[in-house]
């Protein structure tokens, strides 16, 4: 059997929710969702950053905590047909130090925020017959870091989270994979700059080349690097990309 590739690809009558919406890659992916023609929807917990971001994007937004059972529920119970779990945050810390409550703190943003979105998402995405799920997870889904092992365990979580879930609705229309950015130019990273900085002493410069020489480009990923792949796969002609986890890491994780 031969498939056509869909006549339009673009996303025109589709409505989309982005978790974490209000800054970074959720604000990049929002934006570039709507230039391919998807109705957006941002999610996160502070209104006033949110609203800000909404209005400076020209999309809706509404308050939830993805980590929040019942605010899950009812901010996704209108019917989305695109999802970007793209909610999660880093922590550093040595791993003697970790407290469980630092562990849980990240397995909730990280992992079960994405669980109950698409849990919330996902009936009536099947009920349409089509849908998207994109998981941001990280490189830190497919290799370790020294000094945020909760992050890393979470986003490995969250990748297999995307392969289990990938197989269940592969026959619905459906599909789900996840996005593996390394590290990129966001409050994220300025954070683990100035946390370098702080404790030893380099300049901020010098802080910012250890996070730049993990890229085989020696630089930082941009927002909208990782935003066009998430659009990319949100598409119509990437119906048959199930389940995978695609890097967007300047190669990485390719040696
Ligand atoms: P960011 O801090 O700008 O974005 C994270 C967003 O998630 C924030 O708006 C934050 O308020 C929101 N958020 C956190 N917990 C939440 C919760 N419980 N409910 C609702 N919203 C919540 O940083 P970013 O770099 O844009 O991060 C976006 C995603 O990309 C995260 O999942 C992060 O782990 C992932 N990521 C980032 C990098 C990087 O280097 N910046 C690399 C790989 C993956």
């Amino acid at each position: 059997m031969t498939l056509a590739l869909p006549p339009q690809d673009d996303l025109s009558g589709r409505r989309a929710a982005v978790t974490g919406g209000g800054s970074g890659i959720g604000a990049a992916s929002a934006a570039a969702l709507a230039q391919a023609g998807a109705e957006v929807v941002i999610l996160g917990r502070d209104g006033e950053k949110l609203a800000r971001a909404a209005q400076a994007l020209g999309c809706a937004f509404k308050v939830c905590d993805v980590t929040d059972e019942a605010a899950v529920e009812a901010a996704l119970l209108d019917g989305f047909d695109i999802l970007v779990n793209n909610a999660g945050a880093a922590a550093s810390k040595a791993f003697a130090k970790l407290t469980l409550a630092d562990w849980r703190t990240s397995l909730d943003a990280n992992l079960t925020g994405a669980f109950l979105c698409a849990r919330a998402a996902l009936p009536g995405m099947q009920a349409r017959g089509w849908g998207r799920i994109v998981n941001v997870a990280s490189t830190a889904a497919l290799r370790g870091y020294r000094y945020v092992a909760p992050y890393v365990a979470a986003k490995h979580g969250l990748l297999g989270l995307t392969r289990a879930l990938a197989l269940e609705v592969a026959r619905s229309g459906v599909t789900v994979n996840a996005v593996c950015p390394g590290y990129v130019d966001t409050e994220i990273v300025r954070a683990g700059v100035e946390a370098i900085s702080a404790k030893t002493g380099r300049s901020p410069e010098e802080a910012r080349a250890v996070f730049e020489q993990t890229n085989p480009a020696g630089r930082l990923v941009a927002p909208a690097e990782v935003a066009a792949a998430i659009v990319n796969l949100c598409r119509p002609s990437a119906g048959a990309i199930n389940g995978a986890a695609l890097a967007v890491d300047g190669g990485e994780t390719a040696g």
